[in-house]
């Protein structure tokens, strides 16, 4: 604890990665057994939030689609009156901070605040993901190109350029898209991708909870496979799913 005339602590935005302790980096791990305060996503795994140490101060600042728990300026603002507070103020989110974290936003807020801070990345969901579940996201014969895409509407559509995301030899990894997979399956298909272009959802992937679900795009747009599909899924489309059987 500082008092409120002290130069202002340090606020390090951290990569949790997908939720596999072990795939934390060594530096986050330092940290979180350092920091004063916590700040912590929905997304950062149980297992993770058990290696903070018990006398930390920690702050849920989760966030679920359409059912915020901090307004993202909320957020801001509380990290800024943190790091007046604090020495080490760690701002935890799951995956890479700047992969779909808005951690963009959060450095934006600081820097204007002159609030010192620092960026540790993390594992990104995409690439965790498909290491546990044996897809490789590129393959000579198979993919040249990987893009992340996010699959939540913005303003109601789902604005992505699909021309580019329908081209043949790459893969998609669709972040927030669980529960538009029928649409997104029903434009990759009308734009030119073979119907049956195989996919892979995953849900609580690295971790002791993590499921797979295989489909195809013509199978998943007409019926979505996950039946109470939330956001928290990621989807893999392309032609290296087809590796994981081998
Ligand atoms: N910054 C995060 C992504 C935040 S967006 C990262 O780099 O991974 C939230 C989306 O990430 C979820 O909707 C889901 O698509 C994906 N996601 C995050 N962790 C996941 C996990 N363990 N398993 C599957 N998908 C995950």
């Amino acid at each position: 604890m500082r008092s409120a005339n002290t130069c202002p602590g340090t606020v390090f935005l951290v990569g949790a990665g997908p939720g596999d302790p072990d795939l934390l980096t060594l530096r986050a791990a330092r940290l979180l057994a350092e920091a004063d305060v916590v700040v912590y996503d929905r997304l950062v795994s149980p297992e993770i939030l058990a290696l903070i140490p018990p006398a930390t101060e920690r702050v849920y600042a989760g966030k679920q689609a359409s059912r915020h728990t901090l307004p993202q300026p909320e957020i801001n603002r509380r990290l800024i009156e943190l790091a007046g507070r604090y020495r080490k103020v760690l701002r935890l989110k799951g995956g890479d901070p700047f992969i779909f974290g808005r951690g963009g936003e959060e450095l934006a807020a600081l820097v204007a605040a002159g609030i010192p801070f620092a960026v540790v990345p993390g594992i990104t969901a995409g690439v965790g993901c498909a290491a546990s579940t044996g897809i490789p996201l590129t393959h000579r014969d198979f993919a040249s190109v990987v893009s992340f895409v996010t699959g939540h509407r913005q303003h109601e559509a789902l604005d992505l350029d699909w021309p580019a995301l329908a081209r043949h030899g790459q893969t998609l990894v669709f972040y927030m898209g669980a529960r538009e997979l029928p649409e997104i399956c029903r434009r990759l298909i009308a734009h030119g991708l073979p119907e049956t272009t195989p996919l892979a959802v995953i849900q609580q992937g690295t971790t002791p909870r993590q499921q797979v679900v295989e489909s195809t795009l013509a199978a998943a747009e007409r019926h979505n496979p996950l039946p109470d599909a939330t956001e928290t899924g990621l989807i893999i489309v392309g032609e290296v799913v087809g590796l994981r059987r081998r």
